[in-house]
């Protein structure tokens, strides 16, 4: 029998743990690097505890492993290059040195022809005046960095809006976004193999509460077949573009807006993703599991829906277990961590045959999850 692969993870929460419970039924161990001695990921592998950006930590992770991967996209890219001297490194420095900076990032949606919100790079007040005077308002100011699930960015709808955006968020590098008054919210999550093999998993609709993640369904809902073929093509198109310029080995996630049937490119994440957690039960492989089998040279696995699905997150909270598993179709994920205001503890996802009988389900997961809204 093959030797038993180890895996090196740099990141330990959630997406670790899930890529471990991915990966321990394929024969592979893991080992993870995580500042917090608590990480999620503990339950999975060995957790060695340190900075993401300490040379020590981080040889002590990759010691004796076969390839060297991340759960987090603020790795810092000069940690990648350093394990990179000595072992395989999946996805590389590249995808985290342009999804870091959302001014590279938007240049490299240009550059390739994927259209994407106007944009300017702001590094002064003047520049600010100047990028709302050439955008106009609404426009949505951001940080070029460190900005996650909403944080660092403030919508901008009069001028008295720039002055205060400017006292919050100026002083470091930022850019200003046309804002997009898109119809939905959509994501793609694509995987690429050593040997460059493409998969995408279907497009799927994301629903957003507060800045952050609240629902994805799998796969997004149109009415029209036609249009869903074009929308998957083109969201396929635009995958395996950015995967093939970023020489990307594993899963990438792109968010998109679609607007009139058009889609615009967000941003991306150079990792399993959030909107990818549906695959687990909803798809033939799941998300995990391909990037996996991605970094390690094995062959991708088919990438189909099985059914529709709906993913909920369970921020702050997480539900009563009996309660979501009464609900047909419907698997919970308990990452084990501490309960805070707006982290996200858990999800549950449902599978059903058809539309009908997914919102159903969902009615009912709502009720379970967020009792204060549903009634
Ligand atoms: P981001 O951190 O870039 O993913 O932005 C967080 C959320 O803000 C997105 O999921 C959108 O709902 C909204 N948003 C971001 N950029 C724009 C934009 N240019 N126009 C309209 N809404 C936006």
């Amino acid at each position: 029998m093959d030797r038993r692969p180890t895996v090196a993870v740099l990141g330990g929460g959630q997406l670790g743990r899930m890529l471990g419970l991915a990966g321990i039924p394929l024969g592979l161990s893991f080992r993870f690097l995580d500042p917090s001695p608590l990480a999620p990921a503990a339950a999975v592998g060995e957790l060695v505890v340190g900075d993401l950006d300490d040379e020590a930590a981080l040889a002590a992770v990759a010691q004796g492993a076969d390839v060297v991967t991340y759960e987090w996209e603020g790795v810092p890219a000069e940690s990648a290059r350093f394990l990179a001297a000595t072992l395989p490194v999946h996805p590389g420095d590249r995808p985290l040195e342009v999804s870091q900076d959302r001014l590279r990032e938007k240049e490299t949606f240009e550059a390739l022809g994927i259209d994407t919100p106007s944009f300017r790079a702001v590094g002064s007040r003047d520049s600010l005046d100047a990028a709302v005077s050439a955008l106009g308002l609404p426009a949505v100011l951001k940080t070029r960095r460190g900005g996650y699930d909403g944080k660092g960015q403030a919508v901008l709808r009069t001028p008295a809006d720039v002055d205060r955006a400017w006292v919050t968020l100026g002083g470091v590098p930022l850019i200003l976004e046309a804002f997009v008054a898109f119809d939905r919210e959509l994501s793609v999550v694509a995987v690429r193999g050593l040997d460059g093999t493409v998969a995408c998993w279907p497009v799927v609709e994301n629903e957003h509460r507060d800045g952050i993640l609240h629902l994805t369904r799998a796969p997004a809902p149109t009415a029209d077949p036609r249009r869903a073929r074009d929308l998957e093509q083109r969201a396929r198109e635009i995958a395996t573009m950015l995967l093939g310029e970023l020489d990307h080995v594993g899963v990438l996630a792109i968010e998109l807006f679609d607007v009139g049937g058009s889609l615009l490119a967000n941003e991306l994440a150079p990792r399993v993703h959030n909107s990818g957690h549906w695959t687990i039960e909803g798809a033939v492989t799941s998300q995990f599991e391909n990037h996996l089998r991605a970094v390690l040279g094995l062959p991708l696995g088919l990438t189909d829906a099985r059914g529709v699905s709906a993913m909920i997150n369970c921020i702050g909270s997480m539900p009563a277990r009996a309660e979501v598993l009464a609900v047909p179709g419907a698997h919970l994920h308990d990452y084990a961590k501490e309960p805070r205001a707006g982290r996200k503890l858990g999800h549950v996802t449902v599978v059903a045959e058809t539309d009908a009988e997914l919102d159903e389900r969902v009615a009912q997961l709502s009720a379970v999850l967020d009792p204060a809204r549903s009634t």
